[in-house]
């Protein structure tokens, strides 16, 4: 067994140390705070350096870190080398701060009086990140705080410690001053830690609604900036103009990839029009020719095991049943295999609530005004994809449907790092959201200046 470790003030330390967990993230606040001092005034175009060398490291070490992350999150090999690929793209975007960070300017905004804005760091900022993305999700955070002046703190998931620690192992030989990048591995104890200390200026969160919400709420009462990243229940809608036979595999991709745990998972489909029995039985043959790899505990499997008992309780017909590939490890090992419930009604949990697993309903709509409507009662608005060969359609669609990441034809519509990554409603607690501009808004302040000479 290997005991994990934090990484407090360049150094590492063990996380079972003699000091409790609290006090542990308390000096790693307090070296970020100290360090904050300095590392703000270190010009933009170095601090962007130490991010080239990352960046190397990163492309370096791409095999041994897709091996820890497969490792420890169950999933397959090409997915962790896909998620590492996205991450380094956020530490590429963020080589621009730049420019990004440039502010404006207006002469003679009065008589005699010239105008500027500038962006300034804020302090110190920590991230509380899933287990689903142990790679990506983190370098959506550090890359902007640290190359925009502020000092950094990584609270991974307690399922996916290990990716963490190997992505500071890098990190460490970027020789970066010591306290700008911390690491404390913990759980709700942590987390209550980041969000009551006075050192840190805001927290970026991604999660689970109920505990997004939960540190939204008491970062703000404790007075910090918080961007607080929810579940979702994403919904794919098929016309009958669509191509069927190359939408099926993208259908089947966003349903089932990562055995269902993403928060852009494609979780509900409504078909709209005559295009619903040829949808149907090839969503039943495809989904029958692919193997999910593992869900992250036994815990969360039974949570999805009892989904599909709830489904069918509550009505729903299964017309292809994952328990099966359970029963056949003889319920030793986390696998579900892909689960496709028919006849499903809007009002049913297993079309209202994130199941987060490899299980997909499919339900019928009467036009597209009446899918949308549908999408629009769910209280998560993460993300919706479309499938169309119709400009018309995707024009209505794009207009109406609420959720902030939608597709047309794509089953997982992941903004790219250079655009901001989020939803809204339940799927999103605060106004900012991760990557693209949102990122530099929410690492800075705007302080402006309006000046005169006498
Ligand atoms: P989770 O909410 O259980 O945990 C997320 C983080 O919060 C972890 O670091 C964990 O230690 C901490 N945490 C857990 N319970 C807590 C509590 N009661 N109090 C304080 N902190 C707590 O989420 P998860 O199971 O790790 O990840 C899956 C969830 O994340 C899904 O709901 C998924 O939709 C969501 N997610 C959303 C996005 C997005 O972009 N919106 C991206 C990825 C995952």
């Amino acid at each position: 067994m290997k005991l994990l470790k934090n990484f407090v003030n360049g150094n590492w330390v063990s996380s079972l140390g003699p000091l409790p967990l609290r006090s542990q993230l308390n000096q790693a606040s307090a070296s970020a705070k100290n360090a904050f001092d300095l590392w703000r005034q270190v010009p933009v175009s170095e601090r962007v350096r130490y991010l080239i060398k990352f960046c190397q490291l990163l492309n370096e070490n791409r095999d041994e870190l897709a091996s820890i992350c497969s490792q420890e999150h169950g999933k397959s090999k090409i997915e962790s080398q896909g998620e590492i690929g996205r991450g380094i793209e956020s530490v590429e975007h963020a080589l621009g701060m730049p420019s990004m960070m440039m502010g404006s300017s207006l002469s003679q905004v009065a008589h005699g009086i010239d105008s500027m804005s500038i962006r300034q760091p804020v302090g110190v900022f920590a991230a509380i990140t899933p287990f689903n993305f142990p790679c990506m999700i983190p370098l959506w955070f550090l890359p902007y705080a640290i190359s925009s002046g502020n000092t950094f703190i990584l609270k991974p998931s307690e399922q996916t410690p290990k990716t963490a620690e190997f992505i500071f192992s890098l990190l460490e030989k970027c020789s970066l001053p010591k306290g700008v990048v911390n690491l404390v591995h913990g759980s709700k104890e942590v987390v209550d830690a980041i969000l009551e200390d006075e050192n840190i200026v805001g927290v970026s969160f991604v999660g689970s609604s109920k505990v997004a919400k939960y540190i939204y709420e008491k970062g703000s009462q404790y007075s910090k900036r918080v961007q607080a990243l929810g579940g979702a229940k994403n919904f794919m809608v098929v016309k009958s103009d669509a191509n069927l036979e190359l939408s099926l595999k993208s259908l089947c991709d966003s349903a089932f990839g990562c055995s269902g745990q993403r928060c852009l998972a494609g979780a509900n489909i409504i078909a709209v029009g005559s295009c619903y029995e040829k949808l149907r039985a090839g969503l039943v043959t495809m989904a029958k020719s692919i193997c999910c790899g593992p869900v992250i505990s036994a815990a969360h499997k039974d949570r999805v095991l009892s989904y599909i008992a709830q489904g069918i309780a509550e009505g729903a017909t299964l017309l292809l049943d994952g328990r099966e590939e359970n029963d056949e490890y003889e319920n030793k090992s986390n696998h579900i295999g892909p689960t496709i419930f028919d006849d499903v009604l809007p009002c049913m949990s297993i079309a209202k609530e994130e199941i987060f697993g490899p299980v997909l309903c499919l339900m019928r709509a009467k036009n597209l005004n009446e899918a949308i409507e549908m999408i629009n009662e769910s209280p998560y608005a993460n993300a919706a994809t479309l499938y169309t060969s119709s400009g018309k359609n995707a024009a209505l669609f794009t207009q109406l449907a609420q959720p902030s990441m939608l597709g047309i034809n794509v089953g997982v519509p992941a903004p790219m790092a250079f655009f901001p990554f989020g939803g809204c409603k339940n799927s999103l607690f605060g106004s900012l959201k991760a990557g693209g501009e949102d990122a530099v808004r929410f690492y800075t302040d705007t302080k402006v200046v309006t000046s005169r000479w006498f």
